[in-house]
């Protein structure tokens, strides 16, 4: 008996573009075609990650034409639950909106000095407050080329990772986007074997962590890269469970890579 396929996720990191009014107005636009391949299949759940500002914007538009495993997620959290944090958002005020939300994100770590111990408060937050993290890892260009991929890896999933409660479902929920620095927004995506390779890997790690079950069970993605005419390629691999998509998110062949996740999940 083949062991059934884990609901493949694509989710999509807008990161700091389209402010409500054009975040708005493109998820109009993707909407009626996003909408319907969700619904015609039970696989796949989608994720739009805009900006924190353009949330709402994104949550009113969804709202009129609900469909089940279309979900709103935000790209970044405090870990507080309030406070003097000028310019944060708090995990119940994604809530409020979002289903989940991106964490560790490599141009968080490098630009906003991210460490570790800081994206574990966060991913423990999210769980604490029912939300899915996606938590990013990935190793630079510099790491990848001295073979160093594995031990960059490890040191981020066991700080990152560390932790969650043995109890309920909170070491299932955690999703895993496996990003290769090198790889994201430069159009040269990992190949499928070495980004299989290393989430077979994290999945591996995780184990060590968790137990078998969990890691059996959480869902961890490839980022980097990916577009309508590599995503069935990705999918195809057993290990690879969907994708965080940068660049193509941004354009209606978003909906393209759902579809073809689809029809290769089928
Ligand atoms: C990302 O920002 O998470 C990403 C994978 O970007 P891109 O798809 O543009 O490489």
């Amino acid at each position: 008996m083949t062991t059934p396929r884990r609901t493949a996720i694509i989710a999509g990191n807008w990161k700091m573009h389209y402010g409500p009014k054009e975040a708005a107005s493109f998820t109009w636009e993707i909407l009626p075609e996003l909408g319907k391949l969700v619904r015609s299949s039970p696989h796949i759940l989608s994720i739009l990650c805009p900006p924190s500002i353009s949330l709402t914007a994104v949550r009113e538009v969804l709202d009129a034409d609900p469909s089940p495993r279309l979900e709103l997620g935000a790209q970044n959290m405090h870990f507080e639950d309030k406070g003097a944090f000028t310019g944060e958002i708090a995990p119940l005020m994604v809530r409020e909106l979002c289903s989940t939300v991106i964490l560790g994100h490599s141009e968080r770590r490098a630009y906003f000095h991210e460490s570790d111990e800081l994206v574990n408060k966060k991913m423990l937050a999210a769980l604490y407050h029912g939300l899915r993290p996606i938590v990013c890892v990935g190793e630079n260009e510099q790491q990848h080329e001295t073979g160093e991929t594995e031990q960059v890896i490890r040191r981020q999933v066991h700080l990152s990772l560390a932790n969650i409660t043995a109890s309920g479902n909170q070491a299932r929920r955690v999703v895993i986007a496996y990003e290769p620095i090198w790889a994201i927004g430069t159009g040269k995506a990992a190949t499928v074997e070495g980004a299989g390779s290393v989430i077979a890997f994290i999945r591996q790690q995780y184990s060590t962590m968790y137990g078998e079950e969990a890691a059996s069970a959480i869902r961890i993605l490839y980022g980097g890269s990916v577009t309508s005419a590599n995503i069935a390629e990705f999918m195809a691999h057993p290990d690879i469970d969907g994708a965080l998509v940068g660049g193509a998110s941004l354009k209606p062949d978003f909906v393209e890579i759902v579809r073809k996740t689809i029809e290769v999940i089928l």
